[in-house]
């Protein structure tokens, strides 16, 4: 683990009784969260209170990598992969030879995970008519996932295109309209409940606010080794260039 601290990185280990010290039934036991601890190497409490203090951030220190082609494994793909779409949207849109009619809006959200917050923040001052939400989405080609209960998506399959109540339909078809336009592959989702995503929040921003979501096929959500397919990233990046290019002055005033 990486511990952020006002000093710098302090670097740790999530420690845990060997095997050989355990009891049959403590070997089959998953750990709760009180008997998790990260070992720092310290001494003593005094000692490790003057490295780190109490409230420090603490990540795991696992990096970016390719494991085969385009399959590439990182912690927190989810979100920072959403955060590389809009961002590189806004600048092969900046690249293009024709302004689009959309004034074009990209923010990188803080603290979706635990109650969409930055997005009703933004939501509330960029006022937008349209909005694109791009989070990742569970590619459920892997063992052990009952596609029955979570649907068939899968790594590689292209950008998953959502339906259901936090999305506008008008949004819907015109991604779907987008990607068939670029020849890209596609999936659909659906979403039935309000979704963990920041369409949430932007949904219901001030009066109402025509919203789509397009999800990143990804492969073992809030573990520190997901897996996402970079051409799955590429090719977001393309349907959000496309949908903006398409957005007419006008457009979704009447969502
Ligand atoms: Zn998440």
């Amino acid at each position: 683990m990486v511990i952020q601290t006002a000093n710098g990185p302090v670097k740790g280990v999530t420690g845990k009784r060997a095997i050989h010290l355990m009891e049959e039934a403590d070997r089959k036991k998953v750990p709760e969260i009180h008997e998790i601890w990260i070992d720092i190497g310290a001494q003593s409490k005094k000692e490790a209170l003057e490295r780190i203090s109490i409230g420090d951030a603490a990540t795991y220190d696992h990096e970016f990598e390719l494991i085969h082609g385009s399959i590439g494994t990182a912690r927190a793909f989810d979100n920072k992969v959403g955060a590389y779409v809009v961002g590189e949207t806004l600048i092969r849109l900046s690249r293009e030879p024709k302004r689009t009619a959309a004034k074009v809006v990209a923010v990188a959200t803080s603290q979706e995970e635990i109650g969409v917050r930055g997005a009703i923040g933004s939501g509330y001052s960029v006022d937008p008519q349209v909005a694109l939400v791009v989070d990742v989405g569970h590619a459920t080609d892997h063992p052990d996932c009952d596609n029955r209960k979570y649907g068939e998506t899968k790594l590689g399959g292209g950008p998953m295109i959502c339906r259901g109540p936090n999305i506008s339909p008008k949004v819907f078809d015109a991604l779907v309209k987008a990607a068939k336009k670029l020849k890209i592959p596609y999936q659909v989702e659906g979403d039935p409940r309000a979704t963990g995503t920041d369409a949430r929040a932007i949904q219901v921003a001030r009066g109402g606010v025509a919203t789509g979501i397009v999800s990143i096929p990804l492969r073992y959500m809030h573990t520190p080794s997901e897996v996402v397919d970079l051409e799955d990233v590429e090719r977001c990046v393309k349907l959000f260039v496309e949908f903006s290019k398409g957005v007419a002055k006008g457009d979704y005033r009447n969502w």
